[in-house]
């Protein structure tokens, strides 16, 4: 860093924030590698200097003094990144909820047409506009708590025109608000009914022309499966996986929700960038995790809905060192949610991780997981300028309120979005 540090000079600085509190989540030996009343300065979209108020004001004093501003103590975090999201689909689920908790149950609903495939209905009958419209919502909730960068799942159209609509919304919500967005294509997340008597049908044309069609359109980052026992099998996941490597695109999978098929160690042979859920994990899966250096993504408001009972096994992730991510699963069936400090929230108290291991689960980690490391989730020079502020006392408290948004302000790419709170 010091090299940079040196490059960078006060003259070339836009702006330099004073007076913060800064949790940078670099590993520079304090807790949150936090830095207290710290100087943050920006050139372009770039961190470009980090030390102490008093220093930058002596570097400032020579430059014009209208770049400094004044963070009154706030705490400053890198942007918060929502690893893990179905922000973009059709309808809603709410009549279901609420039958659900009128008695009715889970087979009545399936069998009136409810769960997966309503969205899935909904999804394809959605235009354009309408889908960008409600997904516009969830999003701008994100990012008033600080989010600056949000991964967005397709696989509720599951043919390739309605797949192929999810990602341009997502697609244009990126281009459009000042955040940033990585599509990844859910390929295979629920069987369609029209190809409920020829699986294998399906699972090919996702893995080739859709896939393929997708990719060619620069639609696709990342792709995605729901591997488990009610969706695809370990054989078809592997295939998507395979095909995904031959294209030279990344890749996550939906692993252990349900039960330990060893889809975790398949993610990990195939290097893929997570393994998100994993409520049923074995230690042999949190090794090669480890090996491949594939990040645990952590879904606790999704544990939640379900009112599951058994938690990710976090001593055998924190034993095994797999980096841990946490992020909100936004999606209207089983986690409803588009707050990522409640989903912070709940993986303290439902999983037990540490608020640093939380906060490190929407910034460091997190990055990781979408391959963003060198980019974003750290405050340090050279990274991306993407930023939160906070009115707390310790960085602990974004964890601790529920319902509780004490962000004050959000930069993204050197930007301020608006003022101070
Ligand atoms: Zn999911």
């Amino acid at each position: 860093m010091g090299e940079r540090v040196q490059k960078s000079s006060a003259d070339e600085w836009d702006q330099v924030w004073i007076g913060a509190h800064v949790a940078t989540m670099t590993n520079n030996g304090s807790a949150y590698g936090e830095l207290k009343s710290a100087a943050v300065a920006i050139q372009d979209e770039r961190i470009a200097w980090l030390g102490s108020t008093a220093e930058a004001l002596d570097q400032a004093a020579a430059a014009r003094r209208d770049i400094v501003r004044d963070a009154q103590g706030l705490w400053i975090t890198p942007g918060l990144i929502d690893c893990h999201t179905h922000l973009v689909y059709g309808g809603n689920r709410v009549a279901e909820f609420e039958q659900r908790l009128c008695g009715a149950s889970y087979e009545e609903i399936a069998r009136a047409g409810g769960g997966i495939q309503s969205t899935v209905r909904a999804t394809r009958a959605a235009t354009f506009s309408q889908l960008h419209e409600s997904a516009l919502i969830r999003l701008r909730r994100l990012m008033a708590e600080g989010v600056t960068t949000v991964e967005i799942k397709s696989g509720y159209g599951l043919e390739l025109a309605a797949e192929r609509r999810l990602l341009e919304v997502a697609r244009d919500l990126g281009e459009r608000l000042p955040v940033s967005v990585r599509k990844t294509f859910l390929g295979l997340h629920a069987l369609p009914p029209e190809f409920a008597a020829d699986r294998q049908e399906f699972v090919n044309r996702v893995c080739g022309p859709w896939l393929e069609t997708l990719a060619a359109a620069g639609l696709v980052d990342a792709v995605d499966a729901f591997c488990e026992n009610i969706a695809f099998s370990l054989e078809e996941t592997a295939q998507l996986l395979e095909a995904a490597s031959g294209l030279g695109l990344a890749a996550h999978v939906h692993a252990g929700q349900l039960s330990d098929l060893g889809a975790a160690e398949l993610a990990s042979k195939w290097g893929a960038l997570s393994a998100d859920h994993l409520e049923y994990l074995s230690a042999a899966g949190a090794r090669a995790m480890a090996a491949a250096g594939t990040v645990a993504v952590l879904l606790p408001t999704a544990y939640f809905t379900l009112r599951q009972t058994t938690p990710p096994p976090v001593g055998l992730l924190r034993d095994a060192a797999v980096p841990m991510a946490v992020a909100t699963d936004c999606n209207p069936g089983t986690s409803p949610c588009s707050s990522l400090l409640t989903a912070m929230n709940m993986a303290c108290t439902l999983f037990g991780l540490t608020p640093e291991e939380a906060l490190r689960g929407t910034t460091c980690n997190a990055a990781r997981a979408l391959g963003l490391q060198d980019e974003v989730g750290k405050i340090a020079v050279g990274m991306r300028a993407d930023l939160a502020f906070w009115r707390i006392e310790r960085p602990a408290e974004l964890c601790y309120g529920l319902g509780a948004n004490p962000c004050a302000g959000v930069m993204h790419r050197g930007r301020m979005r608006g003022e101070l709170n």
